[in-house]
């Protein structure tokens, strides 16, 4: 690696988005965080201040969401913001628990041929990019399980 930065007393990774967890212990995976409405069992992505199907506000119970899950919808992107690079796959997968999460689709080349409805994905996580203080955040995304091994 050409690039040697003075290793400072820790780097700290961030997710990108406030459900995504990064355990501090490496041997523990990343995973995507919901809360369990204590009164009806329903499951959001996230935290949820109160229950949209049984209107309960009791604090939810915290859970931790399944890794695999299938592929619900999915377009491929062509068109993009300048310096995202397309086409990609942006996708809604469907976890067990009865969450959904906007995410793409990586792993896989963005054709329709080699997508379908209700295929098995799996979450990985990434750097996409270090911020000011050197922090490196972290950004999850799906593929097709068994890709990419
Ligand atoms: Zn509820």
């Amino acid at each position: 690696m050409a690039e040697t930065e003075t290793p400072t007393a820790e780097k700290k990774q961030r997710p990108i988005l406030p459900f995504l967890r990064l355990p501090e212990d490496p041997n523990d995976k990343p995973y995507l965080y919901g809360s369990k409405c204590k009164q009806c069992g329903a499951v959001y992505l996230g935290a949820r201040m109160a229950c949209s199907k049984c209107l309960s506000t009791e604090p939810m119970d915290e859970v931790r969401l399944s890794d695999r899950g299938e592929l619900h919808v999915f377009s491929i992107v062509h068109q993009s913001a300048p310096g995202i690079p397309v086409p990609y796959v942006a996708a809604i997968v469907d976890l067990p628990e009865g969450v959904s999460v906007r995410c793409n689709i990586e792993g896989v080349e963005p054709d329709p041929k080699n997508l379908r409805f209700g295929m098995p994905v799996e979450m990985f996580t990434e750097k996409v990019h270090t911020d000011r203080e050197g922090n490196e955040i972290i950004a999850f995304k799906y593929r097709p399980v068994n890709s990419g091994k």
